[in-house]
Protein backbone atom coordinates (compact mmCIF):
# COMPACT_ATOMS: atom_id res chain seq x y z
CA UNK A 1 0.00 0.00 0.00
CA UNK A 2 1.26 3.38 -0.65
CA UNK A 3 1.12 6.05 2.09
CA UNK A 4 0.08 8.86 -0.01
CA UNK A 5 0.50 11.20 2.97
CA UNK A 6 3.48 9.91 4.19
CA UNK A 7 5.48 13.17 4.98
CA UNK A 8 9.12 13.16 6.41
CA UNK A 9 10.42 15.48 9.06
CA UNK A 10 13.64 17.10 7.07
CA UNK A 11 15.46 20.02 7.66
CA UNK A 12 15.45 22.76 4.92
CA UNK A 13 17.99 25.62 4.37
CA UNK A 14 16.58 28.71 2.54
CA UNK A 15 18.42 28.96 -0.92
CA UNK A 16 18.33 32.72 -0.77
CA UNK A 17 20.01 33.34 3.24
CA UNK A 18 20.33 29.72 4.34
CA UNK A 19 18.33 30.72 6.97
CA UNK A 20 17.45 27.04 8.50
CA UNK A 21 14.05 25.74 9.14
CA UNK A 22 12.02 22.75 10.55
CA UNK A 23 10.43 21.43 7.20
CA UNK A 24 8.63 18.22 6.19
CA UNK A 25 9.12 16.44 2.40
CA UNK A 26 5.92 15.37 0.67
CA UNK A 27 5.76 11.94 -1.31
CA UNK A 28 6.55 13.96 -4.36
CA UNK A 29 9.81 15.72 -2.98
CA UNK A 30 8.13 19.35 -1.99
CA UNK A 31 9.85 20.50 0.92
CA UNK A 32 7.60 22.96 3.19
CA UNK A 33 8.81 24.60 6.41
CA UNK A 34 6.41 24.30 9.32
CA UNK A 35 4.57 27.02 10.65
CA UNK A 36 4.94 29.64 7.83
CA UNK A 37 4.82 30.02 3.67
CA UNK A 38 8.26 31.26 3.16
CA UNK A 39 11.66 32.07 4.88
CA UNK A 40 11.49 35.62 6.81
CA UNK A 41 13.48 36.88 3.98
CA UNK A 42 10.76 36.29 1.91
CA UNK A 43 11.99 33.50 -0.28
CA UNK A 44 10.12 30.14 -0.32
CA UNK A 45 12.52 28.16 -2.34
CA UNK A 46 14.52 25.53 0.51
CA UNK A 47 16.82 23.09 0.14
CA UNK A 48 16.42 19.30 2.04
CA UNK A 49 19.11 19.38 4.90
CA UNK A 50 20.57 16.16 5.68
CA UNK A 51 20.62 15.23 9.57
CA UNK A 52 24.39 13.51 10.57
CA UNK A 53 23.02 13.23 13.90
CA UNK A 54 21.84 9.96 14.88
CA UNK A 55 18.60 9.57 14.25
CA UNK A 56 16.20 7.18 15.65
CA UNK A 57 13.59 6.57 13.44
CA UNK A 58 15.68 5.93 10.60
CA UNK A 59 15.98 6.52 6.97
CA UNK A 60 14.59 4.49 4.52
CA UNK A 61 17.16 5.28 1.95
CA UNK A 62 19.79 4.55 4.29
CA UNK A 63 23.07 5.28 3.25
ZN1 LIG B 1 15.84 33.22 3.55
Amino acid sequence: MAHKDDVTRTLAACTACGSIYAARQWPDGEIRIIGQDGCSCGATEFDRVEESDDDPEGDPEGR
